[in-house]
């Protein structure tokens, strides 16, 4: 009998929500590992980085590899699995664009240590001391991974071969990828595994969005009622399926909730934050300027809505705010 691939799963600077999208495919799960030799999982199975060590480059058929690179460790792993690996997937948002994990680019390592460890309100004054990447003790050196200053998507560590977006990427498309693999009919390299137009082609209320879109307010969902039958943007509510690639099948605006953007971009657009904002811009139907300045006023946290997934791989990258928390 032939040999079953070698699949690996590892998770970097993410929620563990990648992890439980695995473990979605409810039934589903039982023909993945009756057709595939799980080499490494460490979430789920008790394998030892030796383990993976030992085998021979390209032992491995495919990585799975959800999470941003934070730690000096995640970047170790991160190139341990990609030498192993014929193949490499990002998988879910924080490994395809940076995710939520790379919001923290607004800050750097030591404002953001600054805050946990010596300003944040929980601590008692001159209590707490930051990680030390190297400790000794009388039995010998203990050491902790280095915390890097810069959040990055997964591609700005490793080569990646394959995407597979979202936050977490949803049991049908995980599914579609693994019996792509399975049967040996990937897309060229570097494809994202989902669609290929933007999440309002297939949105449910696309039918209700009006052809030239115009809008005098930008509202928040949980502070409005909403028309379940009517496309959100149109209602003034900020939903990005104009600017999100589709592949949900528009998951969140079946739930009444807006699209927040977590299958990024489309091929064509670079930076998605930037491409967000052109679109709205685009769209508020304003001549003054003051007008203009309200309605954007209405968004709370413009980097946090537009660069929620992406700021790592957008043309920014990162930025530095000297004194965030105070
Ligand atoms: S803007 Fe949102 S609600 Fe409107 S059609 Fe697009 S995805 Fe659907
Ligand atoms: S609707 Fe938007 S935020 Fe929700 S799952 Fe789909 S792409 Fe992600």
């Amino acid at each position: 009998m032939p040999a079953k691939p070698k699949v690996a799963f590892y998770w970097c600077a993410s929620c563990g929500g990648c992890e439980e999208a695995v473990v979605d495919l409810a039934e589903g799960i039982l023909d993945v590992v009756a057709a595939v030799d799980i080499v490494f999982w460490p979430v789920a199975l008790d394998f030892k980085v030796s383990d993976v060590e030992a085998l021979p480059d390209k032992g491995i058929v495919a990585s799975f590899i959800n999470g941003a690179v934070r730690m000096s460790e995640q970047e170790e792993m991160a190139r341990l699995l990609r030498k192993k690996s014929k193949y490499v997937i990002a998988f879910g948002s924080c490994s395809h664009l940076g995710g939520v994990p790379g919001l923290a680019n607004l800050w750097d390592r030591q404002s953001i240590f600054e805050w946990y460890y010596h300003k944040a309100p929980s601590l008692a004054e001159g209590s707490a001391q930051e990680p030390r990447e190297s400790v000794e003790v009388p039995e010998g050196t203990l050491t902790l991974p280095a915390f890097w200053d810069t959040v990055k998507a997964l591609d700005q560590v490793i080569d990646v071969d394959y995407y597979l977006p979202g936050c977490p990427p949803t049991p049908k498309l995980v599914g579609n990828a693994v019996n792509a693999l399975l049967r040996g009919e990937l897309p060229p390299k570097g494809s994202v595994l989902a669609g290929t137009r933007a999440l309002c082609h297939e949105c449910p209320l696309n039918e209700s969005k009006p052809e030239k879109l115009l809008i005098k307010e930008v509202k928040r969902v949980h502070l409005t009622k909403v028309d379940p039958e009517k496309c959100l943007l149109a209602q003034g509510v900020l939903c990005l399926g104009p600017v999100t690639r589709g592949g949900c099948e528009a998951l969140c605006v079946k739930g009444v909730m807006p699209c927040t953007g977590c299958f990024g971009p489309t091929d064509e657009v670079r930076d998605q934050g930037a491409k967000g904002i052109s679109y709205l811009s685009s769209i508020l139907d304003f001549d003054d300027e003051a007008d203009i300045r309200r309605a954007i006023e209405g968004i709370p946290d413009p980097v946090g809505t537009f660069y929620r997934y992406a700021l790592p791989r957008s043309i920014l990258m990162r930025t530095k705010v000297v004194k965030p928390h105070a």
